[in-house]
């Protein structure tokens, strides 16, 4: 049996290395529960391969031990990839199962003689309760943003649950007297050499996952004003950009309106700035309920908003802008018991009329905006003036 001894001793290390990295790497700034759990559960699978090799122990306080670690080790990595999906398991049922499977093996080890199929059977079956459950759930209920690596994760768990089973149906033909060693050493290492590849493939699938979520909270934090969690500068000028496509190829209308707040310093003064901010985010919640779904609305900084209003007819997208306006006048912030009244003035500019071009058409928002302003405020100013 030395090949395969020498290959389980491979995937003993491999698992030992594989579960510090998943340790090492979910520790940091940006938690990763689930390489934490993962790692655990890497580590509980090489401690148990370790006890099955009989190395210290006798042979039934040896498999006894190391393959009900091994049981539990699919309930940690479980967990651990679970923590991809919005399940989690269940602990007292689990630790149940866990426990059942380590009352079967102490009964196979110790009350009768040493059994190869009841340290087998028993964690595989166990494992695959485990890992049934975790590939439907990463099918089932994958992140949005990590879709693709999700399902490399499910595929590769569902690859072990075969290996497994694989190695159960092969094994009692190769156990019948006269025993061919050689075969059996080459069925073992060939099962080494397969979990090897699963052990890789999962930890990888597990990185995966966790650049694209790491990859989607940074495009997140880039294009999201951090206050209002409205679209941010950079965002809006995407959008226009890509909208600006769309109205050249279709024609279809495209506006844009600046959407000022009134005598906003008058706030802050009075009531301080944090109340200022809260006002910020309750305007951007009521222009966020009163657009349509196909406009954008954005915060360009400070107290200053923009909606990109999207397929309007001519002259349609100032009436839509004068309808924001005018629900935002119509919700008063209630601020200890009081109303805080705010208005905005607004300035809207339509491609192609004033530009094809974000510089263009914000400088004639932007002018019609200070129109309003200078005309009395909480009004909208559209390309033709009343
Ligand atoms: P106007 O009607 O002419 O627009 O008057 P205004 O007071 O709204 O305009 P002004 O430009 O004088 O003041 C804008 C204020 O917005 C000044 C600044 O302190 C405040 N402000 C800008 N960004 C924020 C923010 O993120 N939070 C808070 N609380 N205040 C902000
Ligand atoms: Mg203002
Ligand atoms: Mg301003």
């Amino acid at each position: 049996m030395a090949r395969a001894q020498f290959l389980i001793l491979a995937l003993l290390s491999v698992h030992v290395l594989l579960g510090a990295l998943c340790l090492a790497a979910s520790r940091g700034e940006r938690e990763a529960p689930a390489l934490r759990w993962w790692g655990w559960g890497l580590l509980a699978y090489a401690a148990g391969l370790a006890f099955t090799l009989g190395l210290v122990l006798s042979k039934p306080v040896a498999n006894f031990l190391g393959n009900s670690l091994i049981s539990l080790s699919a309930a940690l990595t479980i967990q651990g990839v679970l923590h991809h999906t919005d399940r989690r398991l269940n602990m007292p049922v689990s630790l149940a199962g866990v426990a059942a499977t380590v009352v079967v093996l102490a009964v196979g080890n110790f009350a009768m003689p040493s059994s190869v199929a009841v340290n087998i059977i028993a964690p595989t079956v166990t494992a695959t309760i485990f890992f049934a459950y975790g590939t439907a759930m990463l099918l089932l209920h994958p992140q949005p943003d990590a879709v693709r690596p999700t399902r490399f994760v499910a595929m590769v768990l569902a690859s072990a649950m075969l290996v497994w089973w694989v190695r159960i149906i092969s094994m009692p033909p190769l156990l019948v007297e006269p025993v061919d060693r050689d075969r059996l050493d080459m069925v073992v290492s060939a099962f080494a050499i397969a979990q090897i590849l699963v052990g890789v493939g999962a930890a990888f699938g597990l990185f995966w996952v966790e650049v694209r979520l790491a990859q989607a909270a940074m495009s997140h934090m880039a294009f999201t004003d951090p206050l209002t969690g409205l679209a941010n500068r950079r965002a809006i000028l995407a959008r226009f950009d890509e909208e600006a496509a769309r109205w050249s190829r279709t024609g279809t209308g495209l506006a844009l309106a600046v959407l000022d707040m009134d005598r906003f310093k008058e706030v802050n003064d009075a009531h301080g700035h944090l109340v200022g901010d809260a006002l910020l985010c309750h305007v951007g919640r009521v222009l966020g309920q009163a657009k349509r779904t196909e406009d954008v609305l954005g915060r360009l900084g400070g107290e200053e908003f923009v909606v990109l209003l999207c397929g309007h007819q001519s002259g349609g997208a100032a009436h839509a802008a004068e309808r924001l306006r005018e629900a935002v006048a119509a919700h008063p912030m209630i601020h200890e018991g009081s109303r805080l009244e705010v208005t905005l003035s607004g300035g809207v500019a339509e491609l192609p009329a004033d530009g094809t071009d974000w510089d263009k058409v914000f400088a004639a928002a932007d002018a019609r905006l200070y129109e309003a302003k200078h005309t009395g405020r909480n009004r909208v100013v559209g390309a033709e003036p009343g």
